[in-house]
């Protein structure tokens, strides 16, 4: 059988990591199997579901590269289909028209909790209720099996069973018409032929009643992955307290998906202690046997480390792509200097996102008005004077504007004027980049280019003249 897995959200928020890392495991199976992957979107909750978070889904999932073969389906589409198999359970007798009024299910609440017991619906319609009237409103209740249990083994968790005892007659139709997630859940899985559910562990208490409604409807059963809930560095459940929760913040604060799918195959899967994981290796290496069962905490040093990681490591024109987006973000026009291409290898050694990457590369776009105030007191003083003018004829003279022959025009400049190779590097440095930091001198004005570089350094010798005579 083709192995088809899913992500089923419901769009009431933007995709958070926790959603995300569901995503991927599932996502990652199919793969793994060569099976297929579906999106599905749970949209039966008119109420909180908005188009906008739909949209924040699906552009979260893009961002990631979790490519899906079927949908994204929309729950809302599907009520026809719901109703036409709450009907068939009706005739069939595997499902009731319940008729409690609200007054009478939430008493019976009340006087459960008060005696210790669990909350639950006493079957009061379940053999046919002749006391309501004809025109009373009525919910739809499936019969659950008051005996046996229910048995499933879970990837993750293991075997688990519950006592049909245990469990109510769930309504899977309101009183409105509307079909219920429960139910919506079982008939899109087996009408998508869903052969492995991968989710969050906060549904592992659906999942019996869920096998109930399979067996009623004559279904074949899934099998589950339980996936465990994502703790932030404090043991406290992730949540916005915790800094970025959505996918796309962490484009947005600079970080690459390849790092944040590594680091989130990681919270929660292992394979031996191999720390990096290209989306092949995860694709080749991931099983549900190795989800841990225990809850992860988030840890943002972790990630920030896999970032810098890739933004080193992957094919440059690749790590381009997502820095364009970041000049862009932050109005850096990118064809004003060195291509991205050139820019990365010698500037991600410095960052640990991206978006630190372009904010620290626009002196190589845009020129500056100001040098950086501490780093002109102490570099650009009177002699700096001579060193700059050098320097500045000499490499205004090179026919070779490589880093070999930058170098050697700084050398030869400290050489002939008796001068330690600091006290040309550092007013050069500030001259061109206008701070005290950058990387190598030969690389950074590479970069910046023999006119650019020349014409600041001008400006450096007059800032210092300015000086001398003020
Ligand atoms: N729509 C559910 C959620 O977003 C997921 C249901 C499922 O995966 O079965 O939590």
């Amino acid at each position: 059988m083709t192995v088809k897995t899913r992500f089923a959200p419901s769009p009431t928020g933007f995709l958070h990591v926790g959603g995300a890392r569901t995503a991927l495991y599932s996502w990652l199976y199919a793969r793994n199997q060569g099976g297929q992957f579906v999106l599905r979107i749970e949209d039966t909750d008119l109420e909180r579901s908005t188009q906008e978070a739909i949209d924040a889904i699906i552009e979260g999932m893009e961002w990631l590269g979790l490519n899906w073969e079927e949908g994204p389906y929309y729950q809302t589409q599907r009520f026809d289909r719901y109703n036409q198999l709450i009907d068939q359970l009706l005739a069939e007798g595997k499902a009731y028209k319940c008729y409690c009024s609200k007054e009478r299910v939430d008493a019976l609440r009340e006087q459960q909790m008060a005696n210790g017991e669990k909350a639950r619906y006493d079957g009061h319609c379940r053999n046919g209720n002749p006391d309501h009237a004809e025109d009373a409103p009525f919910v739809i209740r499936f019969k659950n099996p008051t005996e046996g249990s229910v048995v499933f083994d879970d990837h993750v968790r293991g075997r688990i069973a519950i006592d049909n005892r245990e469990l109510d007659d769930l309504i899977i139709r309101r009183s409105d018409g509307s079909p219920t997630y429960n139910f919506c859940v079982v008939v899109d899985d087996w009408d998508m032929g869903i052969t492995q559910v991968v989710r969050g562990e906060d549904h592992i208490n659906n999942t019996p009643r869920q096998i109930n409604i399979y067996q009623a409807l004559g279904a074949p059963v899934p099998e589950f992955a339980h996936v465990s809930m994502i703790l932030g560095d404090d043991g406290a459940k992730l949540s916005k307290r915790h800094g970025a929760v959505s996918v796309m913040q962490y484009r947005d604060d600079g970080y690459l998906p390849e790092a944040l799918l590594n680091y989130l195959v990681r919270l929660g899967w292992s394979h031996g202690d191999q720390e990096i994981f290209s989306v092949a290796e995860m694709i080749e290496l991931f099983s549900l046997k190795a989800i841990n069962k225990s809850a992860s905490a988030f840890n943002t040093e972790k990630l920030l480390w896999l970032n810098q990681h890739y933004m080193k490591q992957l094919p440059v024109a690749e790590v381009a792509k997502h820095l364009a987006w970041h000049f862009d973000d932050q109005k850096i026009d990118a064809s004003n200097g060195p291509s991205l291409e050139a820019l990365i290898p010698v500037m991600a050694e410095r960052s640990q996102t991206l978006k630190e990457l372009a904010a620290s590369s626009r002196y190589y776009y845009e020129d500056f008005a100001d040098f950086d105030e501490a780093a002109a007191k102490k570099h650009l003083r009177p002699v700096a004077q001579a060193p700059l003018a050098l320097v500045q004829e000499k490499l205004a003279a090179l026919t070779d504007w490589s880093a070999e022959a930058i170098h050697e025009c700084i050398k030869s400049t400290a050489e002939e004027l008796e001068l330690g190779m600091g006290k040309v590097g550092m007013p050069l440095r500030v001259a061109v980049t206008g701070a005290g930091q950058s990387p190598s001198l030969d690389l950074t004005l590479l970069l910046i280019g023999q006119a650019r570089s020349v014409e600041r350094i001008g400006k450096a010798v007059e800032f210092v003249a300015n000086r001398a005579n003020s």
